[in-house]
């Protein structure tokens, strides 16, 4: 078994990756024009939001005129808003919730900054299948929790003996992220069962122990499921199970900060509503005060739709077969947005050299935790897929 801890700084250090490729992708734009560049580094949708949202945002602008419309709101979020993502979630979920079981937070990045704040004290330790969304280090950091990764297996499947392994005293929180950024893997039931197990075994050695081991549920690629991949429903699993989740990606809505926390209503009951109310004055004194509201009442209107899923299906695809052709090996991903190939030759920073002199840009899987692959974002136009075909096989040649 091996496990990597993560420090600050050393999750400082990962994110640059995707900085500077951000700053690269800047320099060849402007030296070449935009149309020459094929940018897969970001995740950032580019997808219209629903039709819907347009009819909705009109009737929120008489509402944000009114006193108050634009005025502060209760830390959990605006009743309705809480009420309109429970009964999502129910349906999502396949388990009854009511508002009071979730709060809004400023997208699914506050609602894990919100959880460890919570829940963590200095050097408690969070234990993370790798590779993983490289702000996770950054968002247990900020309180002296400690990222624990422990590698997925080749097929970036759980490796349950693994994790066991890895727990210790200071375990705090699992976290999954599942369709995951940056391997497109989704969890099936059964190795979220085999966690669950894990997590309640730990916590009856624990007893009555204030300070359970929670599994920490990050979501917000939930509807992005190809070929009729199930992403299964975690939260009714356990009472120790916290679901964070956004409509950044499912509604386009990235830059309007609308996420959620849930948390099982069984844990209410067992902790007399203890950690709720924690979450609650947290997303208060974190400094934000409350999510954008907005951003709320457009959610709670359209949480119930998407974006065109088709469009992802054909960029899917055509990513699948742009890679196939170059000969560059990769598992299929079933879910969210992105690719995670083997780099040709096995030196990622040196495969995204050489993507770079063909002006296609990616992240070094290294960013990731997980070195000798690269991350490309399929929420790219499909003609800039297409147009970068040549060049990837050319770079791959290179490298190997
Ligand atoms: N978790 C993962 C795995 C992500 O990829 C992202 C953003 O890309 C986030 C959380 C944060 O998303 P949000 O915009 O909802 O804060």
């Amino acid at each position: 078994m091996q496990t990597v801890t993560d420090s600050f700084h050393a999750a400082a250090g990962k994110a640059s990756f995707i900085r500077k490729m951000f700053e690269k992708g800047l320099e060849l734009k402007q030296q070449f024009g935009e149309d020459a560049v094929c940018d897969f580094s970001l995740g950032n949708p580019d997808v219209p939001p629903p039709e819907s949202a347009r009819e909705v945002l009109h009737r929120i602008a008489d509402e944000a005129v009114r006193p108050l419309g634009l005025g502060y709101c209760p830390n959990a979020g605006i009743p309705a808003c809480r009420e309109a993502i429970a009964d999502y979630l129910s349906r999502q979920q396949g388990m009854r919730l009511s508002g009071n079981d979730a709060i809004i937070t400023v997208g699914a990045a506050s609602a894990l900054v919100c959880f460890f704040r919570a829940t963590l004290d200095p050097g408690d330790e969070v234990i993370v299948p790798s590779p993983y969304f490289v702000e996770y280090g950054n968002y247990c950091g900020h309180f002296g929790g400690v990222l624990k990764a422990v590698p997925t297996k080749e097929d970036f499947s759980l490796d349950i003996p693994a994790i066991a392994a890895a727990i210790t005293p200071k375990t705090r929180a699992i976290l999954v992220n599942s369709p995951n950024n940056p391997t497109g893997a989704i969890y099936s039931r059964e190795e979220l069962l085999a966690l669950i197990a894990l997590v309640e075994e730990t916590n009856a050695g624990r007893g009555d122990s204030e300070r359970p081991l929670f599994i920490v549920a990050d979501e917000p690629y939930r509807v992005f499921a190809y070929d009729g991949a199930e992403v299964p429903a975690i939260l009714p699993m356990s009472k120790f199970v916290v679901l964070a989740g956004s409509f950044s990606k499912t509604l386009s809505m990235a830059g309007e900060r609308i996420g959620y926390l849930a948390v099982n209503p069984a844990l209410t009951v067992a902790d007399g509503g203890a950690l709720l109310s924690t979450l609650t004055l947290v997303n208060r004194t974190l400094g934000y005060v409350n999510a954008p509201v907005i951003g709320q009442r457009l959610a709670a209107a359209i949480c119930c739709e998407t974006v065109d899923l088709e469009i992802y299906k054909r960029r899917h695809d055509l990513m699948a077969k742009v890679l196939s052709e170059a000969g560059i090996e990769f598992t299929m991903p079933r879910g969210a947005f992105y690719f995670f190939p083997k780099a040709p030759g096995g030196d990622d920073v040196k495969f995204v050299d050489a993507l770079l002199k063909e002006k296609i840009l990616a992240v070094p899987g290294s960013g990731f935790g997980r070195a000798g692959y690269i991350r490309l974002s399929s929420a790219v136009d499909e003609k800039i897929i297409a147009r970068a075909a040549e060049g990837f096989k050319r770079a791959a040649d290179v490298c190997r």
